[in-house]
């Protein structure tokens, strides 16, 4: 991790009384926090709205918003609750001080204020602040590295099986159908030998961009592996399920992969339909059959949709 730099935060400083903001703005200064001020309750609410601050030094007893109607503002609204809150306070008052702690301060410090203290107590909060934050980064960007598919974007195999698993699960408890599309484009390894490896990657690309278009939101569609897509439909019959893979089929064929200044390459997909109705079918039966209705697709000349005859329930919306 880099070293802490003062020069990266900015503290906002609340106190009614400006000889007070003087002297701890000039002790923050001085080590090179950037900082900001507010001489009331009122303006450092609209304060903290422009500057976004990292810490707030705020003085519990002001006339009007004082310090703990002041911090409980701050609470309410999700954008600043993580803020640290420093409490300035000349009072011992021990009522006060839980007060303040109920009300999500991290810490406090007793005026007349002594340098080192205020300067150390700024410089852990800040800390602790930023260490949350890249913990939190660094999460995030492992949970999309763990369920993303690093080329296209979409979610990889493990992600997308278990969106499909949830699409499942919500269908029973609904009573609703799941339709399930697997995808696979036609003859890829020729254009892998043909164009390249690079160009199929583009071709991968091209391919998801224009399912994504022709797709609903509540659609869960992902990489299955290779060429080979998935989507699971919630509450979707059969005859729907085709006819939005019929206009996935179509986005695809009028969408084309540059190869070269001057041309270009179209792409054809094959899709298999299946449909769970709630019977306490498994994932791995329905993707069976999904993968059954892809190969007749193959077999029948690819650039088509088929669907298992045995998946037809068209008269009922619901299982
Ligand atoms: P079919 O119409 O029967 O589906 O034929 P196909 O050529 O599409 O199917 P096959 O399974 O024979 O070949 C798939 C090819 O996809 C082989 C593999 O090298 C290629 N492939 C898999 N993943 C990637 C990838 O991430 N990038 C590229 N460029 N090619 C890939
Ligand atoms: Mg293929
Ligand atoms: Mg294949």
């Amino acid at each position: 991790m880099e070293p802490f730099n003062p020069r990266q935060f900015l503290v906002l400083v609340v106190d009614d009384s400006t000889n007070n903001l003087r002297v701890v703005g000039t002790m923050l200064d001085a080590v090179g926090y950037i900082t900001a001020f507010a001489t009331s309750g009122k303006e450092a609410l609209e304060r903290v709205k422009v500057t976004r601050p990292d810490l707030i030094l705020l003085d519990l007893m002001m006339p009007e918003m004082d310090g703990l109607e002041t911090c409980n503002n701050l609470q309410l609204n999700p954008n600043y609750r993580e803020i640290p809150v420093i409490f300035l306070t000349a009072s011992n008052n021990k009522d006060n001080l839980i007060q303040a702690f109920e009300r999500g301060a991290v810490d406090y410090i007793t005026k007349p204020f002594n340098d080192l203290e205020l300067l150390a107590r700024v410089k852990t909060h800040l800390e602790l602040k930023h260490t949350r934050d890249e913990l939190r980064k660094a999460l995030a960007d492992l949970e999309k590295l763990a369920t993303t598919d690093p080329l296209t974007g979409i979610p990889n195999r493990r992600h997308l099986l278990n969106r499909g698993q949830k699409e499942l699960s919500l269908a029973r408890q609904g009573d609703r159908p799941v339709s399930v599309l697997s995808i696979d484009i036609d003859r890829f390894k020729s254009i892998n030998d043909t164009y390249g490896h690079a160009v199929g990657d583009e071709a991968l690309k091209v391919m998801v961009d224009a399912t994504l278009k022709a797709l609903r939101e509540e659609d869960s569609f992902g990489r299955f592996g290779g060429e080979e897509f998935l989507v699971f439909l919630p509450e979707t019959n059969t005859k729907e399920a085709a006819n939005l893979a019929e206009c996935i089929r179509r986005t695809i064929a009028e969408a084309s992969v540059p190869v070269a200044k001057s041309s270009v390459l179209q792409l054809t997909v094959s899709i298999g339909v299946a449909t769970y109705w709630c019977d306490g079918e498994t994932i791995e039966s329905v993707l069976k059959r999904a993968d059954e209705a892809l190969y007749k697709a193959k077999n029948n000349g690819r650039d088509r949709v088929v669907a298992n005859a045995a998946d037809w329930k068209t008269s009922s919306e619901t299982c």
